[in-house]
């Protein structure tokens, strides 16, 4: 483990960093204090929510304030929960693993009842969810927070159970994961070599995180004193030019790079891996094939939605969210298009951009503030912008904050923070204040 080195430059002191962070906390603080305080609506409606992740949770919690007599149930087998926003650190070694690893239980509001079962199958025109043992579910109001499925299985040789060993890594798949991606990293480091970062194209949770794990793979090999050994490649499916949907951030990003040697090949998506032979095989979309031979890998899966969402009728049937079988909500009111009584938050909706634990910050308010008002019988007044955010990490103690809506706007939120400026303050916010935040969106607080 590692504590961040004289991280304190540009225009301000370790010291301001650290009076404008408590502004920010303190802003924050007075804003949930102000916030206007409605009567409970009374209700005898059956909510089901699929999914105890950040966004089901953090909808249930909202539910559980806004609605008085309301049956919500969450139906999720998974009893562990993860702060996925602190695998990046985890697999990189600046924290333990254990600082990203907690209990649902812990969270989940006490009016709130839990099936711990997986939902198998959505039947949405008779309003019924049906679990993996085969109960049948009824429900007035839907909420659907599945998240979405890594699919490891699009890369030939691949094996989750193989990451950590033979320079093999993917900070993706579990805290598990992320923790063997930090022993494969630190291994690499000592004596560096080549390393082969990934990105797929598509929609990804953290579309920045595999830019993150490059600058921090960059990081490591400076400081073992190894990077002008080294070589690293970076391939990603996406055109010319492109690692980042938004154009101003890609720019930085690339500039970044190219001070730092990494070397970016597009088209090139990988397709299959050869664990033991360290090598790895990628190809371009007219199918031409090349393989690679590597010291350390670093594998980003393509993602799709769960199959029991894909195979629904829940799941986009035409557009471009179709393939990826995303769910078919409405990108403001996060209302399905065809069936008014179910909503999706989180990484399942088909959306542009937005799946980001802070997306479910900004969101959850809008899902459970429209459900309470069709509830009520009042119009929904919610709105989602498609706010999306990620702490870019640059290097170990140096971020930046990357904030934007679904035209690809930046929206910056701190005036001290510049959002294409690295800054410890930025960092900070990475390693000291999202965690207090995520928990506090979990708990429908912010
Ligand atoms: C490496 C990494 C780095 C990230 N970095 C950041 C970051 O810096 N900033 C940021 O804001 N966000 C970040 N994120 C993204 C953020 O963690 C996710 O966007 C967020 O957790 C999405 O919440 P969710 O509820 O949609 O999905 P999840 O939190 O993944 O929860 C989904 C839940 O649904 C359950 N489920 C799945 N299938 C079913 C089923 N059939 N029936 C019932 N339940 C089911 C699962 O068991 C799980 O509990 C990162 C994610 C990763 C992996």
């Amino acid at each position: 483990m590692t504590t961040p080195a004289s991280p304190c430059r540009g225009d301000g002191t370790r010291r301001q960093w650290l009076k404008a962070a408590g502004t920010a906390s303190a802003g924050a603080v007075a804003l949930a204090a102000t916030a206007p305080v409605r009567a409970r609506i009374r209700t005898s409606a059956r909510i089901v929510i699929a999914g105890s992740g950040l966004g089901g949770l953090a909808v249930a919690s909202r539910l559980g304030a806004l609605l008085d007599g309301a049956t919500i149930t969450i139906v999720d087998a998974k009893r562990e929960h993860h702060y996925q926003p602190g695998f990046t650190l985890v697999a990189t070694g600046v924290w333990p693993v254990d600082k990203v690893r907690d209990t649902n239980a812990a969270y989940l509001p006490d009016n709130v009842q839990w099936v711990q079962e997986m939902v198998a199958g959505f039947d949405p025109a008779a309003n019924v969810v049906v679990t993996a043992a085969g109960r049948r579910i009824a429900y007035d109001y839907l909420v659907v927070a599945t998240g979405l499925h890594l699919d490891y299985a699009q890369i030939a040789g691949m094996d989750v159970a193989a990451i950590g060993t033979n320079g093999l890594a993917s900070v993706y798949a579990s805290p598990q994961a992320a923790a063997a991606t930090w022993s494969a990293l630190d291994a690499f480091r000592a004596k560096g070599g080549h390393a082969v970062m990934t990105l797929p194209a598509g929609p990804l949770k953290c579309a920045g995180a595999p830019l993150k794990m490059t600058f921090m793979v960059a990081d490591r090999l400076k400081q073992a004193g190894t990077l002008a050994a080294s070589k690293i490649d970076f391939h990603t499916g996406l055109p010319a030019d492109t690692v980042f949907g938004v154009k101003v951030v890609n720019d930085a990003v690339l500039t970044r790079w190219k001070t730092l040697g990494v070397h970016a090949h597009y088209l090139s998506k990988l397709v299959g891996v050869d664990i033991g032979a360290r090598r790895a095989t990628f190809a371009t979309p007219e199918g031409e094939r090349s393989t690679v031979d590597y010291d350390f890998l670093h594998v980003v899966p393509p993602m799709r939605a769960p199959d029991v969402v894909k195979a629904s009728d829940l799941a986009w049937k035409e557009g471009p969210f179709a393939p990826g079988g995303w769910l078919e909500v409405d990108k403001a009111t996060l209302q399905h298009r065809r069936y008014p009584n179910v909503f999706g938050i989180g990484d399942i909706n088909g959306t542009p951009r937005g799946k980001t634990a802070a997306t479910v910050k900004k969101s959850a308010p809008v899902v459970a503030g429209n459900l309470a008002a069709l509830i009520a019988g009042r119009p929904m007044t919610e709105t989602f912008d498609g706010y999306t955010s990620c702490p870019l990490i640059v290097r170990e103690g140096s971020a930046m904050l990357i904030e934007f809506d679904y035209e690809g706007r930046l929206t910056p939120s701190l005036p001290m923070i510049e959002p294409l400026q690295e800054s410890y303050l930025a960092w900070l916010m990475k390693v000291r204040m999202l965690k207090p935040a995520y928990v506090a969106v979990l708990k429908g607080r912010v």
